[in-house]
């Protein structure tokens, strides 16, 4: 049960409105859809290669040849259902050189 305000539901009355669980949810899930996505911002200068995040975010992230993450220096776009592994792979780095931006 959810109380909202006069007139939001079609209600001109003067007191809150009591409307069903399924409208509550319905309005959470247009406002997660409209979310911005997620980012992964990593920072050239503090990696030190240690390749934790490629490994906790096998797709998202990459190695490149001396071992660093083949994404440093940029930000990333954090495809949706990825955002753990994002998530995991910024809590992991020892250097903390992985911003997550959302
Ligand atoms: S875990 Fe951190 S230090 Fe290691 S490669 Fe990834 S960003 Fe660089």
């Amino acid at each position: 049960m959810v109380l909202v305000a006069p007139g939001a539901d079609g209600d001109r009355g003067c007191g809150p409105t009591v409307t069903s669980e399924a409208t509550y949810s319905l309005t959470n899930y247009t406002t997660y859809a409209r979310m911005p996505p997620m980012k992964l911002a990593i920072d050239a200068g503090r990696c030190a290669g240690h390749g934790r995040c490629y490994a906790m975010a096998p797709g998202l992230l990459e190695p490149d040849e001396l071992g660093f993450v083949a994404e440093r220096g940029t930000t990333v776009d954090v495809p949706a259902g990825s955002e753990q592994a994002a998530r995991d792979a910024a809590a992991w780095c020892p250097e903390a050189a992985i911003d997550v931006e959302s």
